[in-house]
């Protein structure tokens, strides 16, 4: 195989990759715009270096690498962007340039091409170390997804290739070498070459549909408005936490609560003010519960606390103080609420539990609103039931 060869498969996979990143452009996710520009950037590299001989040295090869140097840089501007961390565009300009300007200087002063490799292997594994650093810097590795990890290996990978290829050459930097050579060393160098834009982009479109995915399953599991659980969502924790809590008999509650006079509030003061309120019901209420109690919006102005591993005294008490500190909504817009909470009966299901508590949240708007009010006992099941 020539490097020629090697070149045309590399701009076939990039070209590859763009039409991939394609698909995933309209779904807006960050970084994917540089990280097409990068592969459009090693396609065009790859195109000068193929007219060595043909186009002037300067195109040939100080563009080239130019080129074929900013692809990485931009896929890593695309790591930066994707990862919500900002870009230090005029830096990388910066270290691009450098390299480029020495490498020119090398050229003009030196006819050796293996000093020209060994320089540019030097930047690029740079660039690789930065991308890697940037994936799998110390805090950010532990909670990093299986394609983010992915990422970095790649990153991991072309980095240390780099570096070898930049030892290698700069030692041989008095001999003929040239990146057409047929050598063995020269090939295998090529060769993982080629395939390290397609595959760190590999790496960048798995972590762009991770995020796509990550973002469908949020959305269909949160409530759009206020971003607590949805009913859907909340209907399948409690269904697992039902389960759970009868095989292993630890106590299970459940509060519902509903706004008082929402609709006035809604006349009063406007739609957009009541949407406010919801939502700043959902940050009250996350505030006031644990982390594994989970708050969904149930519809409208109704919501629904389920609390794992608790019984009825502290789920009592956990109302009580929910209703005083949604009582003490701060501002303009003063809201209550009234709340129903019961706890899981000896074999009872989910739906009579909620039902149980549906209950007694009516009972609680009956007895004047604004309060807590704890659902009758569940009835105890003849056997056999
Ligand atoms: P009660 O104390 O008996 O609960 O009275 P209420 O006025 O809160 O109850 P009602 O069921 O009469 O009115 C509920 C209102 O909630 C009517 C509906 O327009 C409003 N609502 C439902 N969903 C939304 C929403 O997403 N945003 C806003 N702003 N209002 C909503
Ligand atoms: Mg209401
Ligand atoms: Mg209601």
């Amino acid at each position: 195989m020539s490097v020629s060869s090697l070149f045309f498969i590399t701009i076939t996979l990039s070209a590859v990759m763009l039409l991939v990143l394609r698909s995933l452009a309209r779904h807006g996710v960050a970084g994917v715009r540089a990280w097409s520009q990068a592969n459009g950037l090693a396609i065009a590299a790859l195109l000068l270096f193929m007219g060595r001989g043909v186009l002037p040295d300067l195109l040939s090869i100080e563009g080239a690498n130019l080129l074929f140097l900013s692809a990485p840089a931009m896929m890593y501007a695309g790591f930066l962007q994707h990862l919500g961390r900002p870009v230090p565009a005029r830096r990388l300009c910066a270290g691009v340039g450098l390299s480029i300007s020495l490498l020119a200087l090398v050229h003009h002063l030196s006819d050796s091409a293996a000093l020209r490799i060994a320089l540019t292997s030097a930047s690029h594994g740079v660039v690789y170390a930065l991308i890697l650093f940037c994936l799998a810097g110390r805090a950010r590795f532990a909670g990093a997804t299986y394609p983010q990890r992915f990422s970095a290996g790649v990153a991991l990978l072309l980095m240390a290739i780099h570096a070898a290829r930049t030892l290698i050459y700069t030692g041989m930097h008095d001999s003929a070498a040239t990146i057409f050579d047929h050598s063995p060393l020269n090939l295998a160098f090529f060769t993982l070459g080629t395939l390290a834009l397609p595959a760190l982009t590999l790496g960048a479109v798995m972590m762009a549909n991770d995020a796509v995915i990550r973002r469908t399953t949020w959305a269909a599991e949160h409530d759009h408005l206020t971003g607590a659980w949805s009913r859907r969502a909340f209907f399948s924790l409690a269904e697992r936490e039902h389960e759970r809590t009868c095989r292993s008999g630890s106590p299970l509650s459940v509060l519902v609560f509903d706004v008082d006079h929402f609709k006035a509030i809604n006349d009063t003061h406007g739609h957009a003010a009541g949407d406010g309120v919801l939502a700043d019901i959902v940050l009250r209420t996350e505030a006031a519960i644990r982390n594994l109690d989970a708050c969904a919006r149930l519809g409208g102005e109704e919501f629904a606390v389920l609390l794992p591993d608790t019984g009825p005294d502290t789920a009592r008490l956990v109302a009580g103080r929910l209703c005083a500190a949604l009582d003490q909504s701060a501002g303009a817009l003063r809201y209550t609420v009234s709340i129903g909470v019961a706890s899981l009966g000896a074999n009872e299901s989910l739906s009579a539990l909620l039902e149980r508590a549906d209950a007694a949240l009516y009972a609680a708007k009956a007895g004047g609103r604004n309060r807590v009010c704890e659902a009758a006992p569940a009835p105890a099941l003849a056997f056999g039931q």
